[in-house]
């Protein structure tokens, strides 16, 4: 007889164990793992947990740097629920669980793509959309923003469809949900025919690029730069928009294995454990990356150019502005290093997104630009995270909400216009909070 706990079998539930996230700033320990592979086990698994009197979090790839996914109650994996449910032209239904990965196989029997990405591809559906997960492009917004229906199975144990028909007063909310108001259980996208893309990597002077930062975002498709710090130029990333029918010109094997895994990955992971060890060659070290990973030329699939493997681990804070405020915030940041006499290996990481309207959208409103911060995992990133945050925030910053920082609801609240009309859609979801973590209560509230 298969056994049973509270209702569920055994390949459902199991006890928890010790859970990390990937940049290991998180760990908890659920009081339960339940596993659903199917629209009706994650019913059965919110059911499980209301009877429990435990509050339930679906963990995606567990790739939020912030403890967003954290329980001590029930963890959900529904990493088995994924793939297409439906297609209707270009609008197309994945279950929740599917990784983004997973996308150029799905979309590619289709001829279709997703518009535009992050910089990797680890995340599940459902998790990236819940923190508001974007790439980069001046006309383009993040993922949730391709949205046009969902599924969300809510703390009664009901399925509630929203989409532009149905509840659609819901979607601004519900597109980026933090996870507060139900288990997402289908996404339909609005995807474009497939694409190729045009890269171009190289280095310029910082101040150049800082000076023409605006038109550089608007006149392409997708902009981008990184500058390491304790050098005077950043590395610019410029993507343009190709027919699907161009001919591929990806790097040699060998190029491409330079370019792509020993010095971003490899070669990286040396220097940052370097930079540890004897924090006075990071300024040299870090000119030397800037001239070893610059200089490229590529033209491949829309995926293969929008995102690559980040195998060196990291911790991160990232903070969108009003755009035309990114160059005076990231001069703001460089004297502050320089001030503070701090050695940074990992280079930041400058992006831009259009306006939207989802209620959370850290470019709800506004056109943005987005400054993200890092440090190598064994490094403890508190100091330089605070007191960039608190530059940032004098730009009208808004933190990313799976990336680390220090806000709370009361201050987050302003910086939000739609920020009560998110929370009564709370209360009337989720009135008990079975969804509710540390980190919502922290950048919600009860
Ligand atoms: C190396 C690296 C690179 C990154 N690059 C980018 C980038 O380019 N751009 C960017 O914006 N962000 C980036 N991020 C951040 C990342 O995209 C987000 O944190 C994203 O939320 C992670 O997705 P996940 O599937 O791992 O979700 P998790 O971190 O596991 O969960 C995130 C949230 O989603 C919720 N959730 C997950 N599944 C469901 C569901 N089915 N229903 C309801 N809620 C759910 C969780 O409860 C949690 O609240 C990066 C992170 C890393 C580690």
């Amino acid at each position: 007889m298969t056994a049973t706990v509270a209702g569920l079998t055994s390949s459902m539930i199991r006890p928890g164990t010790r859970w990390r996230n990937w940049g290991r700033s998180v760990v908890a320990t659920p009081s339960y793992r339940a596993f659903a592979t199917s629209a009706d086990e994650i019913i059965e698994a919110v059911a499980f947990a209301r009877r429990s009197g435990l509050t339930l979090k679906t963990v995606g790839a567990g790739h939020s740097f912030a403890p967003i996914a954290a329980t001590n109650g029930v963890h959900l994996d529904i990493s088995a629920y994924d793939g297409v449910l439906a297609v209707d032209g270009n609008l197309v239904t994945f279950a929740a669980g599917t990784n983004l990965y997973q996308l150029p196989a799905l979309l590619g029997s289709l001829g279709l793509a997703l518009e535009n990405m992050g910089d990797i591809d680890r995340q599940t559906i459902a998790g990236a959309i819940s923190t508001g997960t974007h790439g980069t492009g001046g006309r383009f917004g993040g993922l949730a923003t391709q949205i046009v229906a969902m599924t969300l199975a809510t703390a009664d144990g009901t399925m509630l469809r929203i989409s532009e028909t149905e509840n659609a007063e819901l979607l601004p909310a519900a597109r980026i949900g933090l996870g507060a108001l139900g288990v997402v259980v289908d996404v339909t996208i609005r995807c474009v025919p497939a694409f190729m893309l045009h890269a171009v990597e190289k280095g310029e002077p910082l101040d150049d690029v800082l000076d023409n930062w605006l038109e550089r975002v608007a006149t392409v498709d997708h902009f981008e730069f990184y500058w390491f710090p304790h050098t005077t130029s950043a590395l610019t990333k410029t993507n343009t928009h190709l027919p699907a029918d161009t001919p591929r010109k990806p790097q040699g094997r060998f190029r491409a294995w330079v370019d792509d895994e020993f010095l971003p990955n490899g070669v990286y992971v040396a220097l940052c454990q370097l930079g540890i060890i004897a924090p006075a060659t990071t300024p040299p070290l870090n000119r030397l990356s800037e001239r070893l990973i610059a200089q490229r030329e590529v033209t491949d699939g829309w995926h293969a150019v929008f995102t690559s493997p980040r195998r060196v681990r990291f911790r991160e804070m990232e903070y969108s502005l009003p755009r035309e405020h990114v160059p005076a915030a990231l001069r703001a940041i460089r004297e502050l290093i320089d001030a503070r006499g701090w050695r940074i290996t990992f280079p930041i990481e400058v992006r831009a997104t259009a306006a939207d309207d989802n209620w959370l959208s850290t470019a709800h409103g506004r056109a943005s630009g987005y400054i993200a911060v890092h440090r190598y995992y064994r490094e403890d990133p508190t100091e330089y995270f605070r007191e960039v945050e608190a530059i940032l925030r004098d730009f009208e910053g808004r933190p990313h909400w799976g990336k680390m920082h220090n806000r709370t609801a009361a201050d987050l609240r302003p910086a939000y216009p739609r920020f009560d009309d998110f929370l009564a859609v709370r209360d009337r979801l989720d009135p008990d909070r079975l969804f509710a973590n540390e980190y919502l209560t922290r950048v919600l509230g009860e």
